[in-house]
């Protein structure tokens, strides 16, 4: 089954147990629209190439289109319309005012020069500059995006439309009307979710007695790692596309940061560079980390990791979904199965979007607040919005991720009502 079908029966089955209708459920299933188009692009070496992208509007129920741009080489149509779908359960279940939407290029960034990438980003925005705007559809950064991007885009928005439009995208760079805090806004919602799902658990283990394994360093990967660091959990594992540390002592990720920074990736080196221990920990490869002996596993890279292939050898006690569709759906009903607790994405990944959110309010109203004032709000925000779904899950004696679609989908079909 592709991501986009796993996506659907997900809807259908909470759809069922939330009693929605059957003309609204038809709707829910299929995206409102789907764009699709070229990016031509002058190379440095004097050639054309042609990139093809997409935006997906999913729903727009509760609000305007919302969500990211993905540049990935491996990106497709059925890709889009899976996280487009994600993204109006996740903004609904945040309590925004948004529907959902997800845009992508198959591209590698990591190839294209500053100037290509560039030129790419405001082809992407000439393209569809039609169908978003700040009441309308607003893209913001995803995998292989970045405050740049967004600023290019927003930069060549304003220019097509004539005036300066700040809150037509978001996780743009504080110095072009962006957010402080919005950058961190992922990672920290992710640790404001572990914390509060904590308190619920069953797991009785302090803070820094808990070992937890991060899979992925990038923007999402390497700002939760920080954080549940800084916070004195002990994280024991990291990976990005190239490799993963293991160290039973914890890992110092300032170091890490650093090492990434210096060295571009983490291989056999890192490992030397954070080791508390005259040995060196261990360095294998990404996949090896889901399989580790944890308590928390925090995928945080692409979809699909965790799928019936590996699914057998998971040994962590808790799953907090930080990338978009890390499980897939025979690997979540085994897993849940077992036991092993599983926080999914729409509820635990929301503060990349949330921070999205306090943007887009601080670009409209020209009035901007501190980082902490932003983090304070999305801890709030968040907090409310894991209480609301933790009541929903204890009404419905369900898993978190039923009881987030459940919960999610009533309020799209209320608002279609
Ligand atoms: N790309 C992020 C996500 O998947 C953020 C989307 C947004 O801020 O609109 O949630």
């Amino acid at each position: 089954m592709s991501f986009f079908e796993n996506t659907q029966k997900l809807i259908d089955e909470a759809a069922k147990l939330a009693e929605v209708p059957g003309d609204i459920l038809m709707r829910l299933q299929t995206p409102n629209n789907v764009l699709l188009f070229e990016i031509p692009v002058r190379m440095d070496d004097g050639s054309e190439k042609k990139f093809q992208g997409w935006r997906v509007q999913h729903n727009n129920a509760l609000g305007p289109y919302k969500g990211g741009i993905r540049f990935h080489p491996d990106s497709t149509l059925d890709e889009v319309k899976a996280l487009a779908s994600l993204m109006t359960w996740k903004t609904s279940l945040m309590n925004l005012p948004y529907g959902g939407a997800k845009g992508a290029v198959a591209v590698d960034p990591k190839k294209l020069s500053a100037r290509e990438l560039e030129e790419l980003s405001r082809g992407y925005v000439r393209a569809i500059w039609k169908e978003i705007g700040a009441e309308k559809d607003i893209p913001a950064p995803d995998v292989g995006t970045h405050a740049q991007i967004l600023d290019w885009m927003a930069d060549e928005y304003t220019h097509i439309v004539g005036h300066w439009t700040p809150a037509a995208f978001t996780g743009k760079s504080p110095e072009k009307g962006g957010s402080y805090g919005r950058e961190v806004a992922t990672g920290f919602g992710g640790y404001v979710m572990l914390r509060e799902y904590l308190t619920h658990a069953e797991i009785k283990k302090k803070e820094n007695e808990l070992t937890v394994a991060v899979q992925g360093f990038g923007n999402v990967g390497a700002h939760i790692a920080r954080i549940l660091f800084e916070k004195g959990y002990k994280v024991v594992a990291i990976s990005d596309s190239k490799g993963a540390l293991y160290e039973e002592g914890g890992i110092d990720i300032r170091k890490v940061l650093q090492a990434k920074e210096e060295r571009g990736v983490i291989d056999r080196e890192t490992c030397y560079a954070v080791s508390y221990h005259e040995m060196p920990c261990r360095h294998f490869t990404n996949e090896e980390l889901l399989t580790l002996p944890v308590d928390v596993l925090i995928p945080a890279a692409l979809e699909s990791q965790i799928t019936g292939g590996n699914m057998e050898e998971i040994q962590a006690r808790v799953i907090l979904e930080m990338a978009n569709g890390p499980i897939t759906p025979d690997a979540d009903a085994f897993l849940t199965e077992r036991g092993v607790e599983i926080v999914p994405d729409i509820l635990a990944n929301g503060g990349g979007v949330v921070g999205s959110y306090f943007e887009w309010v601080q670009s409209q109203s020209q009035n901007y607040w501190t980082e902490e004032e932003v983090l304070k709000r999305i801890d709030q925000k968040m907090t409310e919005a894991f209480d609301l779904t933790s009541a929903v899950k204890n009404k419905y004696t369900t898993s978190w991720r039923l009881a987030s679609y459940i919960r999610a989908i009533t309020r799209v079909a209320d608002a279609m009502k």
